[in-house]
């Protein structure tokens, strides 16, 4: 079975302490294991894609306008990935199998190209990793299971800044999503 990883806005707003939308520590506690893991990913030869969220300041059209803060604003240290996980990016953003999608919906599904992207390359199960496990994750996860990819859940690399919504996100992966939860 042919896999990709999907890495979910691991970047400073949603992870440093001073972020303008952070989880805070839960969000820094993943950083060893999500950075090994996609690490692993890459140099395995896997698809690895970081679906990033991206946003205008004051964008008037935009419905999280009205829910959040500005965060991941084009062009800011914000929308920069978190720690070592930039390094990684860094070294490998020239490898045919890593990939940067800027994402505005919560879904890295939701008017990006990851669809065509994983189905031109045959693939059928996704790893997701990155934050919020009840928020971004959780609504990708979502478009995974409505378009018939097998997911897993890298309960290690997954964060979120409510804790109840993260231990509700991963019960709802694995008995209603079908994921497998490592
Ligand atoms: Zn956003």
């Amino acid at each position: 079975m042919k896999r990709a990883l999907v890495s979910i806005d691991y970047t400073n707003d949603f992870v440093a302490d001073d972020g303008a939308l952070t989880c805070g520590k839960p969000g820094q506690t993943i950083e060893k294991d999500l950075v090994q893991l996609t690490r692993h990913f890459i140099e395995n030869g896997d698809y690895v894609v970081f679906a990033v969220d991206f946003h205008h300041a004051d964008d008037p059209f935009h419905p999280e306008s009205i829910l959040y803060p500005p965060h991941n604003i084009k062009g800011t240290e914000g929308r920069g990935l978190f720690g070592e996980l930039s390094e990684v990016y860094d070294n490998f953003r020239a490898a045919d199998n890593v990939h940067w999608i800027d994402k505005t919906r919560y879904s890295a599904f939701a008017g990006t190209d990851l669809e065509i992207k994983l189905r031109e390359r045959g693939i059928t199960e996704i790893h997701l990793t990155g934050v919020c496990t009840d928020i971004c994750v959780l609504h990708t996860a979502v478009d995974a299971y409505n378009k018939g990819f097998n997911i897993v859940v890298h309960q290690n690399t997954v964060a979120s800044f409510n804790a109840e919504g993260h231990r509700w996100a991963l019960s709802h992966f694995k008995n209603s999503l079908n994921a497998e939860i490592r």
